[in-house]
């Protein structure tokens, strides 16, 4: 049965952001037969190379921002950074899912964990810093080492300084240089993890097998899932995600990523309101991706069962693999269980998302080894 603000095929659905992420949701869109229009600064990018219509047009330009929303039936986003004006200026002309209260607490870290806090969610101890002389006090307080995180998100671990004795303050201070920040204790974790899940209008929640993930430089490498978590973790990090996503009101998708501390506890590292990396296995592992339930949520539909297929594993693809010339293709697509995906995008940088590999297994350490070894297989000579 339909759910209020129900937006049916056919309709057109805005995405702020042009991304990777808005590329895979337009793909998921598409093929239920809705329209897709993206906006963004930028030209020829992953979503608008999909979208059936790209606008290209400022974040802070609020009447183009008004324009492109008239054209469409319901808004979301792909990128949490939208400014909570904009957010609200596409507000005014069609209904906005996440609402933009929800990008307002989660794209600020003080914000965010002040909600966490007042939540009473389980999350890493940390302090609100406004200047050195913060940082010195928070550090007496929570102890060496700890780590500086500027309060407006980075992504993939910018804007963050390692503090290894309380007498790196000052050096950490200035490379952060940022006004306000958050300092956290650091976490001698046993695993990260994370859950991506969803919740409709109707207060519908459901949630994906957890992540194991693995960074690498502080980005995202591998994800496999199931997690090898017990499963009363497995159950009580679905329980504190849908404290999260019913206490922030969403209607969407948001995913939580956890440290699991060596005694067993789990601690909220961050929140991401929209699908996340460690959600890409999900399009071919499980019934229903994470992109079609964040469709389904915003247009009002029931969502999706997320049964897996089998255990499943995504290695990204970073723009250094292209460090000797274009990988070979062929060579992964050639391993049974594997699955290819690109985002389209022009210029591999090092660093920068260029696409992913998803593996199934028997297991999830044979899936996150074919994984593994079809990425390596890409750049074999
Ligand atoms: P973030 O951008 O905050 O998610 O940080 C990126 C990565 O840095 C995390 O996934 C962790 O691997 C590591 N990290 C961040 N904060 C902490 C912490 N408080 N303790 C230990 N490791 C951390």
């Amino acid at each position: 049965m339909a759910i209020d603000g129900y937006v049916p095929p056919g309709s057109v659905i805005g995405v702020l952001g042009s991304g990777q992420l808005g590329r895979m949701f337009a793909i998921a869109a598409r093929r239920m037969g809705y329209r897709v229009h993206t906006f963004s600064p930028d030209q020829d990018t992953p979503t608008g190379q999909v979208a059936d219509v790209e606008v290209v047009g400022s974040y802070s330009d609020l009447d183009a921002v008004r324009r492109f929303a008239s054209q469409t039936q319901v808004v979301t986003f792909e990128f949490e950074n939208v400014p909570a004006e904009t957010a609200a200026a596409a507000g005014a002309r069609a209904p906005v899912r996440p609402e933009g209260s929800v990008l307002h607490t989660t794209q600020q870290r003080i914000r965010e964990k002040a909600f966490l806090r007042s939540a009473g969610l389980p999350h890493v101890p940390y302090r609100e810093v406004r200047s050195l002389e913060d940082l010195r006090a928070a550090l007496g307080q929570l102890g060496a080492p700890a780590v500086l995180k500027s309060a407006a998100f980075g992504y993939d671990g910018k804007g963050q300084a390692k503090i290894g004795a309380i007498d790196e303050a000052e050096a950490a201070w200035r490379a952060v240089a940022n006004g306000e920040c958050v300092l956290e204790a650091f976490v001698d974790f046993e695993r990260e993890i994370s859950v991506v899940a969803t919740r409709s209008a109707s207060g519908e929640f459901v949630a994906f097998e957890p992540s194991d993930n693995v960074h690498s430089r502080h980005i995202l490498d591998v994800s496999t899932s199931p997690a090898a978590i017990p499963a009363n973790l497995r159950r009580e990090a679905a329980e504190i995600s849908r404290a999260v996503l019913e206490t922030l009101g969403v209607v969407g998708v948001l995913a939580t990523e956890f440290f699991v501390t060596r005694d067993g506890k789990l601690l909220i590292n961050e929140l991401a309101p929209r699908p996340h990396n460690s959600g890409h296995w999900t399009i071919d592992a499980c019934l229903t991706s994470q992109f079609e339930q964040q469709l389904r949520a915003v247009c009002g539909l029931p969502l999706g069962a997320v049964d897996m297929l089998r255990p499943a594993a995504m290695a990204n693809l970073l723009g250094d693999l292209w460090e000797r010339g274009e990988p070979d293709w062929a060579r992964a697509c050639e391993l049974r269980g594997v699955k290819l995906h690109l985002y389209g995008k022009l210029e591999p940088r090092r660093g920068r998302k260029m696409g992913h590999i998803t593996a199934l297994g028997a297991t999830p350490e044979e899936a996150r080894d074919l994984a593994l070894a079809a990425r390596r297989a890409l750049t074999c000579p």
